[in-house]
């Protein structure tokens, strides 16, 4: 890709995607998303989009290159119009090397993977942001059991994509405790008010340290993350969009809502 002169920056996203069903179930998160992409991400100012999920998870680094990546229903248990959904957006492979790059020269060693298809961490949220899937796609791997700030630096590293017209997401869940999630919708868990309201202050006075050590840091953390994959994509977002170094680069958020009285749909941007 040559960078565009005429590029607009783009802001940078952070999106809980919550269950499949937000597919089918948009509640107050998916019209807040695209009338958001309306306003600052239309799809004709973007050349892509870059989405790290965390259910794609693997050892090391892997960027997705496949031309056209399939749409990976990777859940079970739903309604079947949830399994006849596509998100037909292309990929786009020299996107993909363009990220491989920029990673390697971050010293973080990396690799692509041509296979990949796009799983519901990306699909869905993307599903209701950019309906048409006329924006090419690039989907990044969660690389396991790495320290938070290798997250973050990885989202550093391609933080100059934005000049290229190039949307960076962290697709994750703000709280993810499935045991606890209610059929009906219900009255929020008081320790998801307080992990939510304890990350937005942290966000809000640009505490790098605070957020990386968030699991010893933050009221419920182990109860709104019993296991912390959905969580870690906020600090690539944050990575790209230089959160943390800059006490001006502050998050904007676009979503509160909770369902099911314990999935946070928590989503922001950053400018
Ligand atoms: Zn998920």
């Amino acid at each position: 890709m040559t960078p565009s002169p005429s590029a607009l920056r783009s802001p940078v996203l952070f999106v809980s995607h919550g269950s499949p069903m937000f597919a089918l179930d948009p509640g107050t998160t998916g019209p807040a998303l695209s009338s958001w992409v309306q306003s600052r991400a239309p799809a004709q100012q973007l050349r892509g989009i870059v989405i790290m999920s965390p259910h794609w998870m693997t050892p090391g680094i892997r960027v997705m290159s496949k031309p056209q990546p399939e749409t990976w229903h990777d859940f079970g248990g739903f309604p079947e119009a949830l399994y006849a959904l596509q998100y037909p957006a292309p990929g786009d492979p020299a996107l993909a090397q363009r990220v491989l790059g920029l990673l390697r020269a971050a010293q973080l060693p990396c690799s692509e993977d041509p296979e990949r298809p796009f799983d519901h961490g990306a699909w869905v949220p993307l599903r209701q942001m950019y309906p048409a899937a006329d924006v090419p796609v690039v989907q990044l791997a969660l690389p396991a059991l790495v320290p938070n700030a290798q997250i973050y630096a990885m989202g550093q590293a391609l933080s100059c994509l934005r000049d290229e017209g190039i949307l960076i997401i962290g697709s994750g869940s703000m709280t993810h405790n499935l045991r606890e999630l209610r059929r009906q919708e219900g009255p929020t868990e008081t320790y998801v008010t307080a992990f939510c309201e304890w990350i937005e202050a942290t966000l809000n006075r640009s505490d790098l340290d605070a957020l990386l050590d968030y699991r010893a840091r933050a009221p419920g953390a182990e109860r709104a993350h019993p296991t912390d994959e959905h969580f870690l994509p906020i600090y690539f977002a944050l990575g790209a969009a230089q959160w943390g170094q800059n006490s001006e680069v502050l998050p904007q958020y676009i979503s509160h809502e909770v369902m099911y009285g314990t999935l946070s749909m928590d989503a922001f941007s950053l400018d």
